[in-house]
């Protein structure tokens, strides 16, 4: 591991206008006053880490990033507990994620540990920007968004022989103001954002430029999410544009669609499947087709279905709309969606006992 160098920001926000924007951060409006940063060239390889001011990049207009889309970025959470202290959630996985999606997007490999500091680094030079929640139903947290670009000015198209990786952070209040209400979703029929052979497992921006159109669509069909099947026969349930599915049976099943290539290896995915057993669920990964949820929810066999992701922690689905048929699981949240969700927060706020060590302190 590389200690990271402290530049710091010699005109950071004043304290009245940080309050200020902890009080009501939105998410991704606002961000800290230093990112973490670590050079790739080919020659050197990682070097030059360092926590600097937050600022505009400057960036040659023929940089690789922004012709062939080589850019890959994570996303996880920094959580105040009650002590004071902050900490972070199964930051490992992410740290083996970004360097699955570094390998299929022809980035370089970043050391885990370079990860790992590169999160502990800005956290302890921004700790005053992490909210701190009061009570159980304040979600608020400080959002940590890594991504590694491609810098070379060479329009040739091969990987980019420098490499540039940030850390960058904003405050981000609760997903759900004004309570937890299931969503809308809408079935892309037509359009997929990733297919076999493709990109769809690894976190890339270009997954999400695919899927701001079916977005789109879901907006105008007055739905918040929009659900992709496979590509190849449009059969079976893959995920939302950036969050994970699950579906819970009467007879006590937590099913998910099997990881693939057009599945992102979702961190809260995971740990969801991990939870269900004390829960009282059984996990079972496999592949679901829009069908049998369809039968299942008509017949009584499903009985909830919600979505999962850092961003939102676990969604309840309330609709999914589509051209042909609507499936309906109400307007509540399901039982077990909000234990869940219940469980998981009150891990990541430290309010109950880590038994499986997922948390990891960052100051
Ligand atoms: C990030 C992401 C998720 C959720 O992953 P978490 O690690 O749980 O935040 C799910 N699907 C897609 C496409 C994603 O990009």
């Amino acid at each position: 591991m590389t200690d990271f160098a402290v530049l710091k920001n010699m005109q950071p926000q004043p304290e009245l206008v940080r309050e200020n924007i902890k009080k009501d951060p939105g998410f991704g409006l606002y961000f800290t006053d230093h990112m973490s940063h670590v050079r790739y060239t080919l020659d050197d390889g990682w070097h030059a880490h360092q926590v600097q001011p937050y600022a505009p990049l400057q960036l040659d207009p023929a940089a690789a990033v922004f012709h062939y889309a080589q850019e890959i970025f994570e996303g996880l959470k920094a959580y105040r507990h009650a002590d004071g202290s902050i900490w972070t959630f199964r930051p490992d996985r992410n740290a083996i994620r970004i360097n699955k999606s570094a390998e299929r997007l022809a980035l370089p490999q970043l050391p885990e540990e370079d990860f790992i500091e590169s999160l502990k680094a800005l956290v302890a030079l921004d700790q005053q920007w992490v909210p701190t929640p009061e009570s159980a139903a304040d979600e608020s947290s400080l959002y940590l968004r890594p991504f590694m670009i491609a810098t070379e000015r060479f329009l040739g198209v091969r990987s980019s022989h420098e490499v540039d990786y940030y850390v960058i952070s904003c405050p981000a209040g609760p997903y759900f103001s004004g309570g937890i209400k299931p969503v809308s979703i809408w079935l892309s029929q037509k359009l997929n954002r990733a297919g076999a052979g493709g990109t769809g497992f690894a976190k890339c921006g270009g997954n999400y430029a695919a899927s701001l159109v079916p977005t789109n669509e879901a907006v105008a069909q007055g739905c918040q999410q929009v659900l992709f099947t496979d590509a190849a026969e449009n059969k079976y349930i893959d995920e939302l544009g950036g969050m994970n599915l699950m579906l819970v049976t009467k007879d006590g099943r937590l099913l998910t669609p099997e990881l693939g290539d057009s599945i992102l290896d979702g961190v809260t995915r995971r740990s969801l499947l991990d939870l269900a057993p004390q829960l009282g669920l059984e996990p079972e990964e496999r592949r679901i087709t829009v069908e049998e949820w369809r039968e299942g929810a008509a017949n009584g066999d499903i009985v909830e279905a919600f979505a999962c992701g850092t961003a939102a922690v676990v969604t309840p689905i309330g609709r999914v709309v589509s051209n042909d048929f609507t499936i309906d699981h109400g307007e509540e949240p399901g039982a077990k969606t909000m234990e869940f969700r219940r469980t998981l927060l009150d891990i990541q706020y430290g309010r109950i006992e880590d038994k499986n060590n997922w948390m990891v302190r960052l100051a």
